[in-house]
């Protein structure tokens, strides 16, 4: 059983890509942290970060080094996956999907949980779009609300967290890059800005990374939140999908 259903998510890889919902065409406009923020309106308060759920003791990248990396056998990294059946197929498909955007380029893997698997991500539709920070011990969840939060970069975002990563523009050299406006933040919400002492595995600072907020994100004006040094009319934070910084920072952490 297990391996005919290791099989269909394999298979899936033949059409990665569904038809456009109406959903999506609504979302047309919004880049994966718009899409993030608007799911987690009414549910953040037990998030950090927005969308990372707290853990006492592992809470930043630099876990990666102490206990969070998944383990790679064989030259893969095989992560045990288990999928809520409230999802319909067409939902389930749009996160195996997601999933299986992983294969092309790194050494993750997704795997259907077995009984003996202690570790592994549990989707599920719950309030809003959020994960944990790395590999947490036993199962954790990664809820994927059914109405706001199906879309390939949003599930990528998701699981990105989970492999370990935090966003873009919190990691620890983000000054060098880009200036936070303190004063255009929507108050209670400056955590989400919080600079982290990230490993940053000697990848290039990226715009166009899936982690990024985009320039307005919790704005309470209208006005900028994060401007980039470079150029401070730069706008970024649009990515609907990993950018190949993204793919190659997952080969870096987990030697692919
Ligand atoms: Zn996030």
């Amino acid at each position: 059983m297990t391996s005919i259903r290791s099989i269909i998510l394999l298979l899936s890889l033949i059409n990665a890509f569904p038809t456009a919902s109406k959903a999506e065409d609504d979302m047309d406009n919004m880049d994966v942290n718009e899409m993030i923020a608007r799911a987690n309106e009414n549910t953040t308060s037990h998030l950090t970060f927005g969308d990372i759920a707290p853990t006492l003791q592992r809470n930043a990248d630099p876990c990666t080094a102490t206990g969070c990396k998944w383990p790679k056998t064989g030259g893969f990294v095989y992560i045990p996956v288990d999928i809520s059946r409230s999802y319909s197929s067409a939902q389930r498909r749009i996160i195996i999907d997601g999933l299986v955007s992983f294969y092309q380029e790194t050494c993750i893997r997704f795997r259907w949980r077995r009984r003996e698997n202690r570790n592994f991500l549990y989707f599920f539709s719950g309030s809003g779009c959020w994960s944990y920070l790395g590999r947490q011990s036993r199962g954790q969840a990664i809820s994927l609300q059914s109405n706001g939060c199906l879309f390939l970069g949003t599930v990528q975002h998701e699981v990105l967290h989970a492999l370990g990563f935090h966003h873009e523009q919190v990691r620890s050299d983000r000054d060098e890059h880009v200036t936070i406006q303190f004063d255009n933040i929507i108050a209670g919400t400056e955590g989400n800005f919080q600079k982290v002492n990230t490993n940053n595995l000697g990848t290039l600072y990226d715009f166009d990374s899936v982690m990024h907020y985009s320039n307005r994100a919790f704005s309470k004006n209208g006005l900028p939140t994060i401007v980039a040094n470079s150029n401070p009319n730069l706008s970024f934070g649009r990515a609907r999908e990993m950018s190949s910084n993204d793919i190659a920072r997952i080969n870096e952490l987990y030697d692919c």
